[in-house]
């Protein structure tokens, strides 16, 4: 005899009960078999008056990414995304170097936490492929190279930060995005480019109005 498993299903049938009830049904056991299955299973063997609603097991087209050149099948070209990452310098920069001997740069859970969020990024490109800015405007340097580049200038040991800045404030840098917050809604690690891009603007226009008000140097 194959397997079965037990399953058990609230009935409510207005017409004849006041009360919901359950009814359990005997089906088979199968690996395979998700919910719905055993459901459909019911209904089409066992139980037609069973009801359920379902908006799953419609067909599914899967594509790659969209505004990426396709290499084959689903593989996308990221040569243009290696480039832009390169560019916002995602590493600890600093003005003089420690020698070995003078040990680690050390950090507090605290300092860590301030940039922890922006560095779980694993580089998926649906940011990218979400972000209308970077369909239309391809240069646009996009929303996890800006996130990275914030995880890096949020970084205690980090002194980059203006070098950084001054990549990032050009033409093809945060100024582009009119933060239509897509690529948060879409990124499965919960990195929040748009908020970097947001906390980088702000940087930015601060910068420029220190600029104005202190034109002998504001760094
Ligand atoms: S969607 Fe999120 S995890 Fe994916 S590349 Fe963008 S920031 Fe990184």
């Amino acid at each position: 005899m194959p397997p079965t498993v037990a399953l058990t299903v609230t009935r409510y049938r207005p017409e004849r009960e006041s009360e919901p009830t359950w009814q359990t049904y005997e089906i088979p056991y199968r690996k395979d078999w998700v919910v719905l299955d055993a459901l459909n299973h019911v209904k089409d063997n066992l139980d037609g008056s069973l009801s359920f609603r379902w908006s799953c097991r419609g067909p599914i087209r899967v594509e790659p990414l969209d505004y990426f050149p396709v290499v084959r099948d689903l593989v996308v070209d990221l040569t243009d995304f290696m480039r832009k990452l390169k560019q916002v310098k995602p590493w600890i920069i600093r003005k003089e170097e420690k020698a070995p001997a003078e040990g680690e740069y050390l950090q507090t859970p605290d300092q860590l936490d301030t940039y922890k969020q922006f560095s779980m990024c694993i580089n998926c490109m649906l940011c990218y492929s979400a972000c209308p800015i970077y369909g239309l405007e391809p240069s646009f340097i996009g929303p996890a190279a800006i996130a990275l580049a914030q995880r890096y200038n949020m970084d205690s040991r980090d002194e980059g930060k203006a070098e950084r800045l001054k990549i990032l404030s050009e033409h093809d840098g945060i100024w582009q995005c009119t933060f239509v917050g897509e690529c948060t809604k879409v990124c499965p690690k919960h990195v929040d480019p748009a908020g970097a891009i947001q906390q980088y603007k702000l940087t930015s226009a601060t910068d420029w109005v220190k600029s104005l008000l202190l034109p002998w140097g504001t760094r």
